[in-house]
């Protein structure tokens, strides 16, 4: 794999840039969510700088087969926000790339061409053509016309086959970006370092289905899972426990039961819970103590999915003792992801300091930590 790092000044001079990130980020997020909008910025600006041409490509939400004709009632898949709020912090224009430009590859292809050196273009989402999803080689084929070659920036994306991840690698020379890179260097450190030195793992949010990779894949390599939101409650329905009306998965009880009978000595679950109108909605102080101990210890953390419901400040306080103790523990290197995990992160105010790397991919950092190979990445090479 090559990465754009490793790129000279005059290899990239007047070429077009397809950069793939990800901008799928809903309406009501657009102010919270803006690591995820920060972290392509390094990257942007080095193509620019570098008098690149830039189209940047992304999708947004998933919008229905046939939906295209309607999408102008559909803002919330537009790309087309985006556009401004690029330019407010590249302080400088961004071209916006309609749906129907997008059809009209040619013609969209010359105004690529006439624009002058460091112009920046974002396309429409990419994902309101079926193509899209289905990794389709003529849709790929078409977009990938546009440019001289292409960066992969899309970590959070890069678990799933779509056209704009995988098969544009073969009609284009394709590297990885610059946050692509970061992600896969610390995640490897990670796993480097859980090798060598043990591991702890904080896991919570919402389903326990969403995070199986997690728990089958570090069995034998975790020391502890520490368990909090609706995962610990599908553990105690698994156990035969009452949980009134909280959060869980009732189908997935009985894996929980059996995961909970083979790890019994490093699933810890918690102690006292907080409860609210029949739901348990966080991790009571007692088990914030636990965890608070073993984080202390860790050398090397993975943090996905909150403690309890958060968005309430009334049940903020477990995940919020969590973040703050993995950033209290200079001596561990700890990586934290899941949106919002990430979210919980921003709240404490956290400074990214050098023992912690927050990662921009959920399920994609979840599956490049248990040692799938993502499509997006082995396309790379
Ligand atoms: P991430 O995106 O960080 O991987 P998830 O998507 O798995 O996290 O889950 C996050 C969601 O789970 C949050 O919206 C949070 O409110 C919810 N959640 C966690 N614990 C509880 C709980 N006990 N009751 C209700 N909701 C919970
Ligand atoms: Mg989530």
């Amino acid at each position: 794999m090559k990465f754009l790092s490793d790129f000279k000044y005059k290899d990239l001079q007047n070429k077009i840039c397809l950069l793939r990130v990800d901008l799928n980020i809903e309406n009501e997020n657009i102010q919270k969510d803006n690591l995820r909008i920060l972290s392509i910025l390094p990257t942007i600006k080095f193509l620019i700088s570098r008098g690149v041409k830039l189209v940047i490509l992304s999708h947004r939400g998933r919008p229905e087969e046939k939906l295209q004709i309607k999408i102008q009632k559909f803002n919330k898949f537009s790309l087309r926000p985006f556009a401004k709020i690029l330019s407010f912090l590249l302080r400088k224009p961004v071209d916006f790339i309609s749906f129907n430009e997008l059809g009209l590859i040619n013609k969209t292809k010359q105004k690529i061409q006439k624009a002058k050196q460091g112009s920046v273009f974002l396309a429409e989402n990419l994902r309101l053509f079926p193509e899209e999803e289905k990794n389709d080689a003529k849709f790929a084929e078409n977009l990938a016309s546009l440019g001289d070659f292409y960066i992969n920036d899309a970590f959070s994306v890069s678990h799933r086959k779509n056209a704009s991840v995988v098969a544009i690698t073969k009609y284009l020379p394709s590297y990885a970006g610059l946050l692509l890179e970061k992600e896969i260097k610390n995640l490897d450190k990670i796993r480097g370092l859980a090798r060598k030195r043990g591991l702890i793992i904080v896991l919570g949010g919402a389903k326990i289905s969403d995070k199986i990779v997690l728990l089958n894949n570090f069995q034998k390599l975790a020391d502890y899972f520490l368990i909090g939101g609706g995962i610990a409650n599908t553990m105690f329905a698994g156990q035969g426990l009452p949980i009134g009306e909280s959060l869980y998965e009732s189908k997935m009880a009985p894996f929980a039961e059996r995961l909970l009978k083979s790890l019994s000595k490093k699933i810890i679950l918690p102690k006292d819970v907080i409860i609210d109108k029949r739901k348990i909605l966080d991790i009571g102080p007692k088990t914030i103590e636990k965890y608070k101990n073993i984080i202390k210890k860790a050398k090397t953390i993975i943090w996905n999915g909150p403690m309890g419901y958060f968005e309430n400040p009334k049940f903020a306080k477990g995940s919020q003792e969590i973040g703050k103790a993995i950033m209290a523990n200079k001596k561990a290197f700890a990586v934290i992801g899941g949106g919002e995990t990430i979210s919980v992160v921003s709240s404490v105010k956290c400074q990214a300091s050098r023992n912690m790397f927050v990662s921009t991919g959920g399920g994609a950092m979840l599956e490049y930590l248990a040692g799938k190979k993502l499509p997006g990445i082995k396309a790379l090479k």
